[in-house]
């Protein structure tokens, strides 16, 4: 059978292995934590840091395929994996141009791929000499996640926040929208690319709110972002699966914001709303098989389950009875067995026939469903 090892064992893993389970492949996970939402959903489960060199290195000697749920593992080892003759999805060389928002904004540049304007700074005084830049996003050019590494700097006065560490110093788009285009490809070359998907931000937690798909945005501009997403998974020239975020400024503009070159949390409604979810499709990609189809079958809404404020400790979960009589919602939890303010701890799907109807379901998931702690 087919041995398929994943570096990192949050909730994208866990979903992967959900779909693993319909083929036929032997799963593997890396993760630091016995407990991890992935740990007890594969065949052979190994403690050890995915940043530590060897550790991945012998983690990848067991399986044939590897793939990653997270950026920040030792993308040195899936190098030397790559050169052993195991399958590395996506290739190392990605990773290390992802990793790095510098590095990812230069391989923009040079591939001719709109994005914000930036600078690169190594420090906070570097910052200070760039005020005619702002309004700004400066961005930690490493270890940033879910919006934390990244500072809106309007003015001088948010100087005292600024990061005193390499960062990109991003031009403020007027956000008319974020919306974001998940892109497949496999060995052959195949590819297959989602319907966008329209994001919504909370912005006290500057966290996903609830994101819509398909995006509620014209055929011409659906087919324009399709195009640009699928110009960025070119680009990379690497079999995997890409979640190409962009903003859609005032101008009517895509400009690509970031991509991950791997499952993403704007595609989690794909599992009740795509003939293909993107975890089906990544395990496709990994086996080098057909792609199918992406098409949608229903409108669907994808709510973030996070921690309540001010809850921290064992994670009861309240109102889960009430929002599972609801006609077309699914819940999804990461079996994370403590809860803290604002951590993800799953999510809620809600499909239907149009947005007014998801919007006011979604209303009442979001009132009933807390994440608290007992
Ligand atoms: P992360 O990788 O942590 O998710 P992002 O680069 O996606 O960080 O930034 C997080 C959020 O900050 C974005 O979704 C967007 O709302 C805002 N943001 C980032 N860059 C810009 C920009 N250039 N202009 C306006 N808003 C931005």
């Amino acid at each position: 059978m087919h041995k398929i090892g994943i570096v990192g064992g949050g909730q994208l893993g866990r979903m992967m292995l959900q779909q693993a389970a319909n083929y036929p492949i032997e799963t593997y996970v890396l993760e630091n934590d016995a407990n991890a939402p992935a740990a007890h959903l594969c065949h052979h489960f190994h403690l050890g840091k995915i940043t530590d060199y060897e550790t991945v290195l012998a983690f990848g000697r067991k399986v044939d395929v590897i793939t990653i749920e997270i950026e920040n593992v030792s993308v040195e080892a899936l190098f030397q994996l790559e050169k052993e003759g195991v399958t590395v999805i996506p290739k190392p060389s990605v990773l290390q141009t992802i990793k790095d928002k510098g590095l990812q904004k230069q391989f923009y540049e040079s591939n001719q791929i709109a994005s914000p304007e930036f600078l690169l700074l190594n420090n906070k005084e570097e910052v200070t000499a760039n005020e005619s830049f702002f309004p700004a996003a400066q961005k930690l050019r490493t270890g940033g996640y879910d919006g934390k590494g990244v500072h809106l700097l309007w003015n001088s006065e948010d100087l005292v926040e600024a990061f005193d560490a390499p960062s990109v110093l991003e031009k403020l788009v007027d956000i008319e929208k974020e919306i974001a285009v998940i892109v497949a490809k496999n060995e052959s070359g195949d590819t297959a690319v989602y319907p966008p998907t329209e994001m919504v931000f909370d912005p006290d937690l500057n966290l996903v709110d609830y994101l819509l798909a398909p995006a509620n945005i014209s055929t011409e501009l659906t087919e324009t972002a399709k195009q640009l997403a699928l110009k960025v998974c070119n680009a990379f020239n690497s079999p995997g699966i890409f979640a190409v975020e962009m903003f859609l400024n005032k101008q009517g503009e895509l400009l690509v914001n970031e991509t991950a070159p791997r499952v993403h949390n704007s595609g989690h409604q794909s599992i009740e709303g795509n003939y293909v979810s993107q975890f089906d499709m990544l395990l496709r990609v990994l086996q080098n098989l057909p792609l199918g189809s992406t098409e949608t079958i229903k409108p669907a809404l994808m709510l973030n389950i996070l921690g309540e404020k001010n809850h921290s400790g064992n994670a009861v979960y309240e109102g889960l009875e009430n929002i599972l009589q609801l006609e077309g919602v699914s819940i999804h939890l990461y079996g994370k067995a403590q809860t803290k303010p604002g951590r993800k701890m799953g999510h809620v799907t809600v499909i239907g026939d149009n947005y007014r109807e998801l919007l006011s379901k979604a209303a009442i998931v979001k009132t009933t469903l807390k994440v608290v702690a007992k």
